[in-house]
């Protein structure tokens, strides 16, 4: 199977049609018709196989990660998804594997209503680049820097579990029964766009918990020329977790562990009201974890006595 055999047969009806692609896979470029008055949210991630995925991950996996990853900054700016550009360095055109992978892509880009638009497909060591573009009203962004001391820190889900999904993916061994819904937490997380959308004009600050959430929500804190106080009592751990590593290490994977693709936000506290009727926390499946702060750093709170941290958040380069 060639290049374009290859692209043709697996990439040339991904995700839904959109009444807004005037020209999509086929041509030299895609045409895309953004609604007036919107800002367009462009957004890109990588994913290298060894680096954010092993190498024994499910093709259907690594398709709909690839995605999801991009899906879950569109949601942390305020944005709607809308048109996807896939970049896609393979090692071998193998067919079965390819199938898999688009499957995967395409029911992320379903259920999200994107359309693929476009790409590149080279050969080389597995790799996966998307980039994402979405609209969001451009006076309603969700920026990381509105934050102001005082305001009331949450994140959604589950922090921890993806980062021990993952251990559990590369073959730790599990005591708990949870094992298969930690490592689907990492295979195939899901972004919070419902949520990142009914944010606008609520939240103050946002960003996307994806190299640990005590570093990025220090990252939100900083962008917003505040310090982050972060309550360990408060912190969302699921059963699961809980049942695999035990209390004081699933504190260690939910504050420094990556891959959730969660969204952490702050609220001033005279729009909690608001938020619990717009955006109610059972539906929605949001935290209080704690307060940012005039005194910056990341402060980690437990019982009221500072702990300290082992790492705070992934840099590549570091
Ligand atoms: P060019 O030679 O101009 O770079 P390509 O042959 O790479 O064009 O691509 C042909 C068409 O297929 C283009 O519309 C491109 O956007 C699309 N395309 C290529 N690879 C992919 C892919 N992996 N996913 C989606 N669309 C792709
Ligand atoms: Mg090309």
């Amino acid at each position: 199977m060639g290049e374009f055999a290859l692209i043709e047969r697996f990439f040339s009806d991904v995700g839904v049609r959109r009444a807004d692609v005037q020209l999509g896979v086929g041509d030299d470029g895609a045409a895309l018709i953004a609604p007036p008055g919107m800002a367009l949210i462009a957004v890109c991630d990588t994913l290298v196989e060894g680096r954010h995925f092993p190498a024994s991950s499910s093709p259907a996996s690594i398709g709909h990660r690839a995605l999801a990853v991009n899906l879950s900054d569109i949601a942390a700016m305020g944005a709607e998804p809308a048109w996807a550009l896939l970049a896609l360095t393979l090692p071998r055109a193998e067919a079965g594997w390819l199938a898999k992978f688009s499957a995967g892509f395409t029911a992320a880009a379903r259920a999200a209503n994107v359309a693929l638009v476009g790409g590149d497909t080279t050969r080389g060591p597995l790799a996966v680049t998307v980039t994402l573009l979405g609209f969001a009203p451009p006076d309603k962004l969700l920026r990381r820097c509105g934050g102001a001391a005082g305001d009331i820190v949450f994140v959604t889900g589950t922090p921890g579990d993806a980062a021990r999904g993952l251990e559990l993916c590369m073959g730790a061994a599990s005591v708990g029964d949870g094992a298969a819904a930690l490592r689907r937490r990492f295979e195939f997380p899901a972004a919070r766009l419902a949520l990142g959308c009914g944010l606008r004009g609520l939240a103050s600050a946002c960003i996307d918990v994806s190299d640990g959430l005590a570093g990025d929500a220090g990252k939100l804190a900083i962008a917003s020329g505040c310090g982050v106080r972060l309550d360990v009592d408060q912190l969302p751990l699921s059963a699961a977790l809980l049942a695999d590593v035990g209390r004081e290490r699933a504190i260690g994977y939910a504050l420094t562990g990556g891959d959730d693709y969660e969204l952490c936000f702050t609220v001033p506290a005279s729009q909690l009201q608001r938020l619990e009727q717009h955006l109610p926390a059972q539906q929605h499946g949001y935290k209080r974890i704690g307060q940012l702060t005039r005194e910056s750093g990341v402060l980690v709170q437990r019982l009221g006595q500072k702990i300290e941290l082992p790492v705070t958040g992934f840099d590549h380069f570091a």
